[in-house]
């Protein structure tokens, strides 16, 4: 069988955890498997680069950015490799470019175009395990790329369609995908299984235990993956096609982001066109806007509130006030103190009253609500971010996610 195995940036933290992730693939090697491994950044190093970059500038051109990005994930395929071969275990590293990990030009979220995997595979058949650097890519132009934070899911499930891998497993610091993250929730539970829809939706809204585009790859190819603790052997979370009986959950899980801003332009004469030329603006700068509220109108004018994640929101704000003074709108204001709960589960499509009960289980803790937005699977909420643990708690509980049977929940939700 051919495996991916993923190890994120807490799985490798130290040496020590190296070495023990070493152990754990030469297992697989020993079993007759197949391995190709990708690997993030040992521990924080990515947030710490991102950090030096700080020091010497406030508006980095992205380019250099992914130079020094790309940097952590080659400090640890080479270490990786080295504990892998000491097991006496005959294995290589490589950087994303170095196995042809073609990606677009859009510097620090580049999308993979495709990849060659012609390197990975000669090397498979020599017998050794090949290690490859998660998050980095190269442009046919030979630039050096990075897939978004937490992109080394996007490696690991992308070229696991590449090789036609049987399986992906994705080893974290948690046992597998929870009701909800279980470092706010003690109570939440592991789930068996859930389905691409649910995990790409919780991913899209905040739960980083996978990365949102990785789920859309997962999907379109219907990749088995397997998310597990690196630190135990226990079986993880199956992500994978929806079965019938995965709609018997209303709500599968709730999620929490934190890292977003609200921003409002303000008095934007109410005419045909100009929501249209904002977000033309805004998306020209490439900047992804999320929830969307736009007042109604007494007086000609109309305010239009959208929310982005907090890292764009400087550029946001740029791009905005520009446009802003073009329709001339009176202003622009922003909130980077909020917060987004949300609900989802595929059974959510055929159940109705879900939205009441959100908004009462807010409403029990007095939690405002600022905007609503909700698909086929899920409600978001953005409110103050202050009271978003507390939000978070109390839908987990009103959804009946604690820790409790499964007839239990059922009975709670209908
Ligand atoms: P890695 O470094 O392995 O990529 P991440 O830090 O990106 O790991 O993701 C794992 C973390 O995701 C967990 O430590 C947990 O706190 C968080 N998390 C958020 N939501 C969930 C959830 N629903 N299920 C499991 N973990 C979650
Ligand atoms: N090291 C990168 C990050 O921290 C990629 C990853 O961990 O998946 O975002
Ligand atoms: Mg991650």
């Amino acid at each position: 069988m051919l495996i991916v195995q993923k190890f994120g940036g807490s799985s490798v933290a130290n040496p020590d955890r190296i070495v023990n992730v070493a152990k754990r693939v030469a297992l697989t090697r020993r079993e007759g498997h197949r391995v190709v491994v990708v690997v993030s950044a040992l521990g924080d190093t990515t947030d710490d680069l991102i950090e030096l970059s700080r020091k010497v500038t406030r508006n980095p051109v992205e380019r250099e950015m992914d130079m020094l990005m790309a940097t952590g994930e080659q400090v640890s395929v080479a270490l990786l490799a080295m504990a892998i071969q000491e097991l006496g275990i005959p294995a290589i590293s490589f950087t994303g470019a170095q196995v042809g990990i073609v990606t677009d030009s859009s510097h620090t979220r580049a999308k993979i175009k495709n990849i060659s995997g012609q390197r990975i595979s000669e090397q498979l058949k020599r017998g050794k395990v090949v290690v490859v650097a998660g998050f980095q890519g190269m442009t046919e132009d030979h630039e050096i790329t990075t897939l978004g934070r937490g992109g080394s899911d996007l490696s690991a499930v992308a070229l696991a369609v590449a090789l036609k891998a049987q399986v992906c497993e994705i080893y974290t610091d948690v046992e597998g995908v929870y009701t909800t993250d279980p470092r706010i929730v003690p109570e939440a539970r592991k789930l068996e299984s859930v389905s691409y829809d649910e995990m790409l939706e919780m991913a899209s809204l905040g739960a980083q235990v996978m990365q949102a585009r990785s789920m859309e790859v997962a999907k379109k190819y219907s990749i088995p993956i397997h998310v597990r603790s690196s630190f135990s052997k226990q079986p993880g979370t199956i992500i994978s096609k929806e079965v019938k009986s995965m709609e018997d959950v209303v709500v599968r899980g709730v999620s929490l982001a934190k890292e977003e801003a609200k921003v409002t332009i303000c008095d934007v004469p109410d005419k045909p066109g100009l929501a249209a030329k904002i977000f033309t603006r805004i998306s020209e700068a490439n900047i992804n806007v999320d929830t969307i509220v736009q007042n109604v109108s007494k007086t000609g004018t109309t305010d239009l509130s959208f929310t982005v994640g907090l890292p764009d929101l400087n550029k946001t704000l740029t791009v905005a006030r520009k446009v802003a003074r073009e329709v001339r709108a009176k202003g622009v204001t922003y909130d980077d103190k909020i917060a987004k709960v949300s609900v989802v589960g595929i059974g959510m499509r055929s159940h109705s009253g879900i939205a009441a009960k959100m908004f009462q289980a807010l409403a029990k803790e007095s939690i405002n609500i600022e905007m609503i937005s909700t698909s086929e699977i899920k409600i978001s909420c953005v409110i103050g971010k202050n009271q978003a643990v507390r939000a978070v708690r109390a839908l987990h509980k009103a959804f009946g996610l604690n820790r409790l049977g499964r007839k239990t929940q059922l009975a709670l939700v209908r």
